[in-house]
C-alpha cells in the first residue's frame, strides 16, 4: 500500500486535483483501484471470485 502524503493544496486552483477516485470493493470493503473496480464490477479480485463460484455453484444445482 502506498501512502501518498500531500503537501501542498495549491493544486486545486489549476483544474482538477488530481482525478484519483477511491473505489472500494462493494463485498468486502476494501479499497481497490480502479481497474480492479472496472474490471471486477466494483468488487475486489477476491469477491469476484467467490462470486463467480458461488454463481457456478447455483447454476449447478439448477442443473441437478
Ligand atoms: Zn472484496
Amino acid at each position: 500500500m502506498r501512502l501518498k502524503k500531500r503537501k501542498d493544496k495549491k493544486v486545486a486552483a489549476s483544474g482538477e486535483d488530481e482525478k484519483e477516485e477511491k473505489y472500494y470493493c462493494s463485498v468486502c470493503g476494501r479499497e481497490i483501484n480502479e481497474e480492479e473496480y472496472k474490471t471486477y464490477d466494483g468488487m475486489c479480485r477476491e469477491c469476484c471470485d467467490d462470486q463467480l463460484t458461488e454463481e457456478s455453484e447455483m447454476m449447478f444445482k439448477d442443473l441437478m
